[in-house]
């Protein structure tokens, strides 16, 4: 119980994503993996605040991931095969990859060529990085398709964030 608690907290908090550099995501200590649908989940050494460390990331993948996968899914079908999606210790992006340190707000999500990283707690940024799985780094066309479709879906109101003026 004290688990579904904890997932459900960290399911409120809230965050901005970046929006992909491409390339190779930076090296991760990998503390355990679980399946994520078609893809892997992979906790970082660190991130797992229970002590059964695999049963948190089936908990994760099942009851946080899962639905914004399928969602995501449902709305625009994606090969996600070549990306595993992975749980940072970090609150913040920022402090996991150099190329990252000098953006000027926070980050939640990001998307690599093999990885989506998200910062911990940071869940429902997953639809977001995997539309850029589908349609590449940036963020032109979100506002007519993904911006209404996260705000309606996922109540996930990234307005600001995409610039987009109403929807
Ligand atoms: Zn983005």
């Amino acid at each position: 119980m004290r688990a579904l608690i904890y997932l459900v907290l960290m399911y409120l908090a809230a965050y901005l994503s970046a929006c992909g550099g491409p390339g190779p995501a930076p090296a991760m200590a990998v503390d355990v993996s679980c399946q994520l649908r078609a893809t892997t989940l992979q906790l970082e050494v660190g991130a797992s605040p229970e002590p059964d460390h695999l049963a948190y990331c089936n908990a994760l993948a099942a009851l946080i991931l899962g639905p914004y996968y399928d969602a995501y899914q449902e709305w625009r079908p994606t090969d996600m095969t070549r990306h595993v999606v992975r749980v940072r210790v970090a609150g913040d992006l920022r402090d996991t990859n150099p190329k990252l340190a000098a953006i000027d707000f926070r980050i939640g999500g990001e998307t690599y060529d093999d990885a989506i990283d998200l910062a911990f707690g940071n869940w429902k940024s997953l639809a977001h990085e995997m539309n850029h799985v589908a349609r590449g780094s940036g963020h032109g066309g979100w506002c007519v398709d993904f911006g209404p479709w996260a705000w309606e879906t996922l109540q996930d109101d990234e307005r600001a964030y995409l610039h987009c003026d109403n929807y």
